[in-house]
């Protein structure tokens, strides 16, 4: 099984390295400038990149297949562009037993699309009081632990959660909003939800416990370094201004902490709400303006170092219910890089390698692992795109279940046309002959 797609534009996480002819032989890159293959894509006008890497995606498998099911969420990631995704475990039942985990790779080995690799519950059932075995969920090929979804309350747990993942090698990931201000907010709290007359969810409650989890986390650290164990956090979802000046200020104090910011976070706003349509609803909640630049700034500087959907999908008649009912959630996957590559690539003239790093390498590194590169013996986990086609976004054309979107009809570049899983294609565009 050989292929050879020529004259691509190669960009990875490093940089832009020009035109080449990438031969990808036995599920490896072989050649970056030609040879003999079976199969010959032209992808002149296309750009070739590492597949992308989604750290957060929730596809609702145990118990909520009505919303998602592995099937239709591996297939809509890898039409996505994305190779591989961590399903997050705030399923029905949670994920959280070894069993659970290897349960679900077996079930994921007889479908297409992107890889699986699952996040397993931090505690159990989520409830945020007793913690889950960390080694053995690592030994059974979790890649994570989260209560995401839910907000960890208990520091005491988190901060034992912190440690025994370290010792297992696994990070940790928060949903980090204060419960108590958080209250019942459904959108972001401001001028706007007072006028509309909509409970207002504030920035702060973001804020206030990114601070006392970093706080959580030094205190892990200085428990595990004598140990030699390596404590890694990851904040999930950074929403404002504020949360982003604090994961900075951990930085200069050399915390092991890592930031992911969403495609929604960055293109949509609070103003989307006059529209009273729960289908931006959504939490943490899309903030203001002055949000989204300093989270776009954040994610050039590296501050934030990681995009993760937080693809959560519901099913139409959920979303369709009134604000105070509908469920929190949008599901993104499949438009996640058109989106980012117009709203930010092309239209703001954000770096195209800096966009690929965030969406690849950063998520990898979080989570322990390599980054994947242009480089000959790597393997191929490649995503072919065409920057300059533009096709709106028809939520009718979803492999999602979930066939609604709150960028319905933007017009869009960068829509992936192949994506191959150490060389195997698990998404071909009709548009690539
Ligand atoms: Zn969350």
């Amino acid at each position: 099984m050989s292929l050879l797609i020529k004259n691509a534009l190669l960009v990875d996480g490093a940089g832009e390295h020009g035109r080449g002819d990438v031969l990808i032989n036995n599920g490896k890159i072989a050649s970056l400038s030609g040879g003999e293959a079976a199969t010959t894509i032209d992808g002149s006008g296309f750009v070739l990149t590492p597949a992308l890497f989604d750290p957060h995606s929730h596809l609702r498998s145990p118990g909520q297949e009505v919303k998602e099911d592995l099937r239709s969420g591996l297939l809509a990631a890898a039409k996505g562009g994305y190779a591989a995704v961590v399903a997050m475990p705030n399923t029905e039942p949670a994920i959280q037993r070894p069993e659970d985990v290897r349960g679900l790779y077996q079930q994921a080995s007889r479908l297409d699309g992107a890889r699986l690799l699952l996040a397993a519950a931090l505690t159990e059932e989520q409830q945020g009081r007793r913690l889950t075995p960390a080694g053995l969920l690592r030994q059974a090929g979790a890649v994570l632990l989260s209560d995401d979804g839910r907000s960890n309350d208990d520091a005491g747990v988190l901060a034992r959660g912190l440690l025994y993942a370290a010792a297992a090698s696994l990070t940790v990931a928060v949903h980090a909003e204060d419960t108590s201000l958080r209250g019942e907010g459904l959108m972001n709290d401001g001028a706007l939800s007072a006028q509309l007359g909509i409970p207002g969810n504030p920035a702060e409650a973001e804020a206030a416990r990114i601070a006392r989890d970093l706080e959580v986390l030094r205190w892990a650290v200085r428990k595990a370094a004598p140990l030699g164990h390596q404590v890694r956090l990851y904040v999930q979802h950074v929403s404002s201004k504020r949360g982003a000046e604090l994961i900075e200020m951990a930085h200069a104090d050399k915390l092991p902490v890592y930031a992911e910011v969403t495609p929604h976070h960055l293109t949509l706003t609070a103003e989307n709400w006059r529209s009273f349509d729960p289908v931006f609803k959504v939490a943490p909640p899309l903030r203001e303006p002055e949000d989204v630049d300093a989270l776009l700034r954040a994610l050039e500087s590296g501050v934030i170092s990681s995009i993760g959907s937080d693809h959560a999908p519901h099913t139409r008649a959920e979303k369709e219910r009134d604000l105070q009912n509908a469920p929190f959630g949008i599901p993104n996957i499949e438009v996640a890089f058109p989106l980012l590559f117009s709203e930010l690539v092309d239209k703001r003239g954000f770096p195209l390698a800096k966009l690929i790093a965030r969406m690849s390498d950063g998520p990898r590194e979080a989570l322990g692992m390599k980054e994947i590169r242009l480089r000959v013996g790597e393997v191929a986990d490649l995503m072919l795109f065409d920057p300059g086609a533009s096709r709106s976004v028809d939520p009718a054309t979803f492999l999602s279940k979930a066939r609604y979107s709150p960028w319905q009809g933007w017009r869009l570049k960068g829509w992936p046309l192949l994506t191959l899983l150490a060389g195997k294609e698990v998404w071909r565009d009709a548009a690539l002959a």
